[in-house]
């Protein structure tokens, strides 16, 4: 089945980031000068202003910052509702947006704030593997 859901565009600058998640491995753009990692990737670092960026291989390791359960969507996305959005508090520092799997919609006070959660990629076509989260089970 064809993907039908919207696919970034991939830019000369992210290629890292996309060539990590063809082989599942989370990339993070790193600040060289204040070693704060930041999300999403910026040719200039939002805390320092430096542009000596590099790429590290997070762990893939986050926790839930916040979430909400979505009921009205377009396009793809609106054959998945209900289903869970969520900030990821990300190991290795700033946030990610992502669609939580692994949770039920129907019941999200289930959904605790800062439980564990898991990177995993999702082939949406051969060059683009987009990042879902996934709650760690206990
Ligand atoms: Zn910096």
């Amino acid at each position: 089945m064809d993907y039908n859901k919207p696919i970034p565009p991939q830019g000369q600058y992210t290629k890292p980031f996309w060539d990590g998640a063809k082989e599942g491995k989370l990339m993070l753009p790193r600040c060289m000068n204040c070693n704060r990692v930041h999300w999403y990737p910026r040719l200039i670092c939002p805390s320092c202003h430096s542009m000596d960026i590099e790429w590290i291989e997070a762990s893939g390791e986050g926790t839930i910052y916040t979430y909400a359960v979505q009921h009205r969507a377009f396009g793809g996305w609106g054959e998945e509702v209900p289903y869970v959005t969520a900030y990821i508090d990300l190991k290795e520092g700033d946030r990610m947006m992502t669609v939580l799997r692994g949770v039920d919609p129907g019941k999200p006070e289930d959904i605790r704030i800062g439980a564990e959660v898991r990177v995993e990629f999702e082939a949406a076509n051969e060059e683009t593997h987009l990042p879902f989260w996934r709650l760690v089970e206990d």
